[in-house]
């Protein structure tokens, strides 16, 4: 049966990206079928709004979506799409690149973020003059389903560690909630996955020193938002860092990278975390051979030297996206 993908193409470099994308799904043997849907700064500018209904109601009917990129409109239109569609994971995979300067070649680690409640709950209060809070919502269940789908996700991908980061020395209530949830979590997962925790402030040092030392990480929202930048600059920046937003009926695929207005409207834009989450949608709709497929004929291409000017390349972003096709048996 066809599977209805909506495209959310967004600001900046978002269209550019996005576009390279989808004309790969386009030229791969895959039953899909593609409809264009605005949000974003610049719509937000044009009619008050930054997520139309419209484009909400389609994003909940489709099988998945892909977003491009939006800047200041991020918590109206990424957050919220996140939380209507229960997206719970935010999966940041991290891998070296053959041909790409990069602190360590052998990282290979993937971030397993829990995505819709800490810090990014909401709930801020501007209680007078001089005092602001934010409230930090941990829950058992989103500990429990994200824990859950980072020891899966360890032993489908035949990863051998789980680490759950924290900072429960600081914030003990919160702090422990998460980490207890998810101690006991993987005591299911005994003699096949191994489990760790680390404090979050030592994890950020290691990622730069010793990246080889993680396999899956697992984390709550703000840790995982940072870690996750961190570690894509560590193989050559975000135009090479694809995430996936996973919940039990929805997925939403989107590269880590924002609008990059300097560089927008002018086709230079690396496409490869566009390619590479789509990659992730492939898997997702049931295509994980072409998935597997997708990821090797970016390697190739990327090793390879046809890449955009980030990279060093002469290669604008339709004609990376067009090599990197050809790098798939079916162009
Ligand atoms: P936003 O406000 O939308 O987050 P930003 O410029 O603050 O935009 P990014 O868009 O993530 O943040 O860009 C950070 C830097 O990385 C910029 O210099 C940008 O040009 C570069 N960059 C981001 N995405 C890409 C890409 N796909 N290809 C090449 N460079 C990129």
């Amino acid at each position: 049966m066809t599977k209805q993908v909506v495209v959310i193409p967004g600001d900046g470099v978002g269209p550019e990206v996005t576009g390279a994308a989808v004309d790969i799904l386009k030229g791969l043997p895959v039953d899909l079928d593609f409809s264009t849907y605005p949000a974003g700064d610049k719509l937000k500018k044009e009619t008050g709004k930054a997520l139309p209904d419209e484009t909400l109601q389609a994003a909940t009917e489709a099988d998945a979506v892909l977003l491009g990129a939006v800047g200041n409109t991020a918590a109206e239109v990424v957050i919220r799409l996140r939380q209507e569609l229960d997206t719970f994971v935010n999966l940041r995979p991290t891998k070296a690149f053959s041909g790409v300067d990069c602190i360590n070649p052998n990282t290979d680690l993937v971030i397993v973020r829990e995505n819709t409640e800490c810090l990014y709950s909401g709930i801020e209060h501007d209680l007078s003059d001089n005092v602001t809070t934010a409230t930090r919502v941990i829950t058992k269940r989103a500990s429990e389903r994200i824990a859950r789908y980072a020891f899966d996700y360890a032993r489908a991908e035949g990863r051998s560690r789980v680490t759950a980061i924290h900072k429960n020395n600081v914030l003990p209530v919160t702090g422990n909630r998460f980490l207890d949830t998810v101690e006991e979590v993987s005591e299911e997962y005994e003699g096949e996955v191994e489990y760790e925790d680390l404090l979050v402030d030592a994890t950020a040092m290691y990622i730069v020193m010793d990246p080889e030392r993680f396999d899956v990480i697992v984390t709550t929202n703000l840790f995982g938002d940072i870690l996750s930048d961190e570690a894509a600059g560590l193989v050559g920046g975000l135009g090479l860092s694809p995430s996936a937003n996973i919940g039990d009926d929805h997925g939403i695929f989107e590269p880590v990278h924002g609008t990059a207005p300097d560089i927008a409207g002018e086709n230079v834009a690396n496409p490869t975390a566009a390619i590479l989450s789509v990659g992730y949608m492939l898997k997702f709709l049931g295509y994980p051979e072409l998935a597997t497929e997708l990821e090797t004929a970016v390697d190739e291409t990327i090793a390879a030297g046809q890449t955009t000017l980030d990279l060093g390349g002469d290669l604008s972003t339709t004609e990376m996206g067009q090599a990197v096709l050809e790098r798939t048996d079916y162009e």
